[in-house]
């Protein structure tokens, strides 16, 4: 109880505050210092920057490198394959705008201290593919980090921003943020000109394969948890693609990538009785979505239903050709190199489980869905292009606001823009810090104000799960059982049984229809309530309690979106039973939400995808 008496109010000024400070977070924080010497920049994370967010663990390639001083692609190409993956609908003037960028982002992290593989003839980076550089990257998020340190008037570590501020006297406008110190409990007033959301994507949105002993084993960080979706919506951001999850394959319980095995070893994938099972699937899938699986690369969903087809016809596991690959020394290095410069815990897995890929082909899975805008999806908001080649509807303002005022975002954050990654979502920093600049010089004497009873109202509520726990937990009974109130971990298992068995998780193979959609909604309206009366004992379950709110909110969008969109666009990452066709007659749209904070309810429009490339 002293900890919490003790609790003060701190406020902290900035012209430009940048929530995360992972990879769109560092790349907004560093180009906001170059385009605002003299603006105050601070960066408020809910971990530490050193080593926070999803590349926190270091990654082996940078996977978004166009390599234009050699002539290996241009950004257009890099348009057409991400409009291609993702079945025709990307922004391609936001894709566009990151891939003219990306480049320079990645020679500075050379200059920075990264090691690069190289090509040992050409001199050239070491290719893994025809988009993904190869890297020495144990060390790749300290590196970037320390270049945000330098760059950021301040860094807050350790606080979880749970609400974003409005400004007092013009509608629609950002002023800040607050949230709570993780290790002293104090309550933070950020009052900001301009505010960017870097904050990650979400797992555990729905049920993983791991539970009990294994909890927290996903393939997305267990610890992003959906406040770069949740903070935008809790405001009335338009939102767009949330239906848009990821599914991936990925090796059985440890989610090593598969990456480097396909396109540097070269290895392919077998059924259970050695055969190569994809071609059988053609035909079937024509049928669901027409041409688009004669495109080359077919796209990533495509290849997810086949092996999911095969599965489900009774011929699984799926496993990786291995044994060969790693006859060669080279290619048996760069196979543990890769786990062990990202995915330790997969080498662990393997031996574990008496894998060792020379005599055992190892098995692959189909992963729990997430939500992501900086992968091989693109859920997340809608954001203002760049002035010179968005088309007159993309753009509203300031390149990568969104439709609030001051608001802007980076990386996962941002919806329409698949295949950014690290490289990418740190460039998108930068455009959203250069852009937030911008708008901060252009407010000149026209300044937000906080609403004092706001804050104030926020700081009860923040704090409410420690004094429901306080007030509950004389009723406590077997230990952990109480009456009054559900803990953070009984929250987040319910939300993931209802996204899983409702909006198409692994229970259902990804199938839902609209009767199983509407039932979610409904129950997921019953956790919102409940939400009310979550209990935290120490200041660790109330970011528990904060990123269960988060998640909540965005899994009540994913829900709406997937429910609009009366079509199954991509098969393998999720199926509508009732609609089980692509149409592109219908929807090759853009699907966009709109939460209104005041009622509760959601509005669901169709927006026009414009093909700015050929
Ligand atoms: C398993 C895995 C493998 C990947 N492999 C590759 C690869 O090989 N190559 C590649 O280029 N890319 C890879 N990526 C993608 C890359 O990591 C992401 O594209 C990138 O990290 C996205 O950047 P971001 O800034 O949006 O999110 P993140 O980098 O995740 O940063 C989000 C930050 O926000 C913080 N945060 C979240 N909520 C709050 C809050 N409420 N308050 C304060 N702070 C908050 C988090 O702690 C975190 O620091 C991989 C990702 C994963 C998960």
């Amino acid at each position: 109880m002293a900890l919490f008496s003790s609790r003060k109010t701190k406020f902290v000024d900035s012209d430009i505050l940048v929530i995360g400070g992972g990879f769109g977070g560092c790349g907004a924080a560093y180009e906001s210092r170059y385009w605002g010497r003299d603006l105050k920049v601070v960066v408020v994370e809910k971990a530490n920057i050193e080593r926070s967010g999803a590349g926190a663990q270091g990654l082996y390639a940078i996977n978004c490198y166009m390599g234009m001083q050699w002539d290996e692609n241009q950004p257009e190409d890099h348009v057409r394959y991400a409009r291609n993956d993702l079945m025709g609908l990307v922004r391609e003037d936001l894709v566009f705008d990151i891939a003219r960028h990306v480049d320079s982002t990645v020679h500075k992290f050379e200059e920075w201290g990264l090691p690069f593989m190289k090509d040992k003839e050409t001199g050239r980076y070491l290719r893994e593919g025809k988009w993904q550089i190869m890297i020495h990257g144990e060390s790749y998020k300290p590196i970037i980090a320390e270049a945000a340190r330098k760059a950021a008037s301040e860094v807050y570590n350790r606080i979880m921003v749970t609400h974003l501020l409005m400004d007092k006297a013009r509608p629609n406008r950002v002023a800040g943020a607050v949230g709570f110190s993780v290790r002293d409990g104090n309550f933070y007033v950020f009052r900001s000109k301009a505010v960017i959301i870097a904050a990650g994507g979400a797992s555990h949105i729905f049920k993983p394969h791991s539970i009990g002993e294994g909890m927290g084993r996903t393939w997305y960080a267990p610890w992003s948890s959906a406040s770069a979706y949740g903070l935008p919506i809790q405001i009335g951001a338009k939102m767009t693609q949330m239906e848009n999850r990821i599914v991936l394959t990925r090796f059985k319980d440890g989610y090593g990538p598969v990456g480097a095995y396909f396109l540097h070893l070269k290895t392919t994938t077998e059924n259970a009785y050695g055969e190569n099972y994809e071609p059988n699937w053609y035909n079937s899938i024509k049928e669901m979505v027409g041409d688009y699986v004669d495109h080359q690369p077919v796209p990533t969903c495509l290849r997810n239903h086949a092996f999911l087809q095969e599965v489900m016809a009774g011929r699984g596991p799926i496993r990786m050709v291995t044994k060969e690959a790693f006859k060669d020394p080279h290619k048996e290095t760069v196979g543990w190199e890769n786990f062990l410069g990202m995915t330790i815990g997969q080498a662990v897995v393997w031996a574990s489980q008496n894998i060792d890929p020379k005599e055992t082909n190892p098995e692959l899975v189909m992963s729990e869905p997430y939500v992501m805008g900086s992968h091989a999806t693109c859920s997340g908001a809608w954001a203002s292009g760049p002035e010179d080649c968005a088309p007159a509807d993309y753009q509203w303002g300031y390149n990568r606001m969104m439709t609030v005022d001051g608001l802007f975002g980076a990386g996962d954050t941002i919806g329409g823009t698949a295949h950014k990654f690290s490289s990418g979502s740190f460039t998108e920093g930068r455009i959203a810090g250069k852009s937030a600049v911008k708008y901060v010089k252009d407010l000149g004497s026209d300044q937000p104000q906080l609403n004092e009873t706001e804050y104030e109202d926020l700081k009860t509520v923040v704090y409410q799960p420690i004094e429901n726990y306080k007030v509950g937990r004389n009723e406590i009974v077997a230990g952990t059982v109480s009456p009054s109130y559900i803990s953070p971990l009984q929250g987040i298992q319910r939300l993931e049984k209802i996204m899983d068995e409702y909006a198409g998780g692994i229970g259902t193979f990804y199938m839902t229809n609209e009767p199983m959609l509407n039932r979610g909604l409904e129950l997921l309206a019953m956790l919102k309530e409940d939400l009310d009366h979550i209990g935290a004992e120490d200041l660790h379950q109330l970011q528990r309690a904060w990123e269960l709110n988060h998640r909540v909110l965005t899994s009540e969008c994913v829900t709406r979106h997937t429910l609009f969109r009366q079509e199954t666009r991509w098969p393998g990452y999720y199926y509508r039973a009732d609609y089980p066709k692509l149409d592109d007659t219908e929807w090759h749209v853009f699907t966009a939400s709109q939460y209104d904070p005041k009622t509760g309810e959601w509005h669901m429009t169709k927006l026009p995808v414009h093909h700015i490339i050929e």
